[in-house]
């Protein structure tokens, strides 16, 4: 099969658009014929080696996939070839203490799809059944594909200041904050964005350029402070986002884009019994959830823009450059 892989870390540069050894699907596992797959920016990590592959290089990237079933591997019933259908990223054994605990996200042999294995930039992908949903027809491949993978919880009245929301992360979680009925601010880079944040429910944008949110975040709520911010950019985002938290208010980090460090203010942790909640990704029940919400017109998918596969460096640079605006693509 092609597919667009690096065996050296760096920039886009080093992504490659070649053939590749063809994935086989063994006991338990299912053969994707992929038809889109979603840039994310754990695939930045992946390819400049802030987040080297453990199995080593090469490696192809790619978390987030959407196609059709190629083939199945002994023991695997429930599934056609050809069927329409989704990947959920997350792997994990279904035996350590956790997974019996029923929290499979945080699995003492956790993986992700394109991370611990070979993910979707590629013409075919494999992955365990259990980690495959059927893709329902009213969902194109490519919106299956820029699905929001967040998990929310978040009350209606509530404020929410959710970080980048030209991100895919962040304009998931603006849609999945206003569907639960809580009030939005958001940031931007650019101030070509701030239409874009608004049309996904924004109530106020930021420009974190020229604008500071903590100050913004406080005029927007009254000097009171919101209740929950969403952060995922690391470093001196993180560190500032405490401070725009009000008495009670949960920090839900959920990604370090910029960098794996941030300091916190302890004084404000402890003084105004803040939260600080870590996650990594929703469950597959949870995925269905959104399929749901997506068929039923209640979310969004947000593609930017749609590469085909062999543009997998120009893709990636397109992101690397933060020009997207919702999802990227690729498509073999
Ligand atoms: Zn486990």
């Amino acid at each position: 099969m092609k597919a667009a892989y690096f065996k050296e870390h760096g920039g886009a540069e080093k992504i490659l658009y070649d053939d590749y050894r063809d994935p086989v699907a063994e006991a338990g596992e299912v053969v994707v014929r992929v038809r889109a797959c979603a840039l994310n920016h754990v695939d930045m990590l992946l390819l400049d080696g802030r987040f080297p592959p453990p199995e080593g290089l090469p490696h192809v990237n790619g978390c987030e996939v959407t196609g059709t079933v190629e083939s199945l591997g002994p023991g695997v019933a429930g599934l056609e070839r050809g069927q329409r259908v989704i990947i959920f990223p997350g792997f994990s054994c279904g035996r350590c203490e956790y997974c019996l605990r029923g929290e499979r996200t945080v699995c003492v042999r956790y993986g992700y799809l394109g991370a611990a294995k070979d993910g979707g930039y590629a013409e075919l992908v494999k992955a365990p059944a259990a980690n495959i949903l059927p893709l329902p027809e009213a969902i194109s491949f490519e919106a299956g594909a820029a699905v929001p993978l967040a998990k929310a919880e978040c009350r209606p009245g509530q404020t929410v200041l959710v970080q980048a929301a030209g991100s895919g992360v962040g304009s998931a979680a603006i849609q999945i904050a206003r569907l639960c009925g809580a009030r939005v601010m958001t940031t931007v880079g650019s101030d070509d964005k701030i239409d874009f944040a608004r049309g996904l429910g924004a109530e106020h944008v930021v420009n974190y350029r020229t604008q500071d949110f903590v100050e913004e975040a406080r005029r927007w709520t009254g000097k009171r402070g919101v209740d929950i911010v969403v952060e995922h950019i690391g470093g001196e985002t993180f560190e500032r986002s405490v401070l725009a938290l009000t008495r009670l208010g949960t920090l839900v980090t959920i990604g370090s884009h910029d960098t794996h460090w941030g300091r916190l203010d302890l004084r404000h942790v402890y003084s105004k019994n803040l939260r600080v909640l870590g996650t990594n990704l929703g469950s597959v029940l949870e995925l269905g959830t959104i399929l749901e919400h997506l068929v039923a017109g209640r979310l969004q998918a947000v593609v930017d823009r749609v590469f085909p596969l062999r543009d997998a460096r120009a893709a990636v640079q397109h992101v690397l450059d933060r020009k997207n605006r919702g999802k990227v693509l690729l498509v073999p």
